[in-house]
């Protein structure tokens, strides 16, 4: 399937300049959706994953549909102050300032090999930290899977040695 049709460019969003890729209408296209999905699963079925870890918000749309479809877990990372229970953290750079994500101490144990999903890569900043917090766990990460790659942003040079699949590229 074709699934860069249902993909919406929204020009100037949120400021000026930007080509926002607005995930939400492939999402609300049932058929559209778990095509993407199937493809991630297909992706995903031939690593042997232990757990699919994903980055709030748009991390979970992507990783539990997977998580379902594969029976493996799903473990979020969120903003600081958001989990309940012990947690590691990591710092990363955003475009203005810093910013701060989490993950529960024990949702992964050494050695897991793990799946990393989120809708879209950019800069390649929030991935870079969520395999930080996997890594500090002892976790493997043995794919990361992305509904768009803007390509333009160079995202992969952070992911070097990583393996990444992207279904859409702009
Ligand atoms: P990065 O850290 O620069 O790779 O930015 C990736 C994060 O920003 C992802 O979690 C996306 O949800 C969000 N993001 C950045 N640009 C877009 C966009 O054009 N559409 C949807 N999400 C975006």
């Amino acid at each position: 399937m074709d699934l860069k049709q249902y993909i919406t460019v929204v020009e100037d969003w949120p400021t000026e300049g930007i080509k926002f890729k607005d995930i939400t209408t492939l999402m609300d296209n049932g058929p559209a959706f778990k095509s993407a999905i199937d493809e991630i699963v297909e992706y995903a079925n031939t690593r042997e994953i232990d757990i699919i870890v994903g980055p709030e918000a748009r991390g979970f749309i992507i990783g539990c549909p997977v998580s379902y479809a594969m029976e493996v877990g799903f473990a979020p990372v969120r903003k600081e102050g958001k989990l309940p229970r012990e947690t590691i953290k990591v710092d990363y750079g955003l475009e203005y300032g810093k910013d701060v994500l989490t993950i529960h101490k024990d949702a992964i144990k050494p050695g897991q090999r793990v799946l990393i999903t989120d809708d879209l890569l950019a800069t390649g900043g929030t991935i870079e930290a969520t395999i930080n917090l996997v890594e500090q766990l002892g976790g493997i990460v043995v794919g990361c899977a992305f509904l768009v790659e803007l390509t333009y942003l160079d995202g992969r040079e952070k992911l070097d040695g990583y393996d990444v699949l992207t279904l859409m590229q702009y």
